[in-house]
């Protein structure tokens, strides 16, 4: 399987490494939308977020907050965006889980501005429902 973040992780292909540890590694976006753009990812290949199990997900989650509060530090942004893309649609280019912290500045041209839709009479509740049948605990 060809996959460019399994080529980091094996350091076959050349990244700028920020951090790793036994279960996830995190480098420098190629193309950011700020500079710092910092991209988080399981040392295993997993498609999306569905298919990461819970001790790679509990692990990619402290070391993205680890390396969102080195970002806020060493960067002074206004704010930062978490964002996973799961899926084509969503946008998902590369199909090895991974977290984006992207910083963000009032100034900057980065906007995600959805046409937000309202609620016909009674489809909220629906909506709910289908979802509701849906959850498992
Ligand atoms: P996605 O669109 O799948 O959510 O995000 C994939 C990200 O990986 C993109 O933002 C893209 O710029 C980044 N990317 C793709 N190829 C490489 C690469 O070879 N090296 C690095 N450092 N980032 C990459
Ligand atoms: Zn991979």
């Amino acid at each position: 399987m060809d996959c460019i973040f399994c080529d980091i992780i094996e350091k076959k292909e050349s990244a700028e490494i920020l951090y790793e540890n036994e279960r996830i590694i995190s480098f420098l976006d190629i193309r950011p939308v700020n500079y710092g753009h910092t991209l988080v990812i399981p040392k295993t290949h997993y498609e999306n977020f569905l298919s990461v199990p819970q001790q790679d997900l509990a692990a990619l989650i402290e070391a993205t907050q680890m390396l969102s509060s080195a970002i806020v530090k060493s960067l002074a942004p206004d704010g930062f965006n978490i964002v996973v893309n799961n899926g084509i649609a969503a946008g998902q280019s590369i199909f090895h889980f991974h977290f984006h912290i992207i910083p963000r500045f009032q100034s900057d041209d980065f906007k995600f501005r959805p046409n937000l839709k309202t609620y016909g009479d009674g489809t909220m509740k629906e909506f709910a429902e289908k979802i509701r049948l849906a959850v498992t605990s």
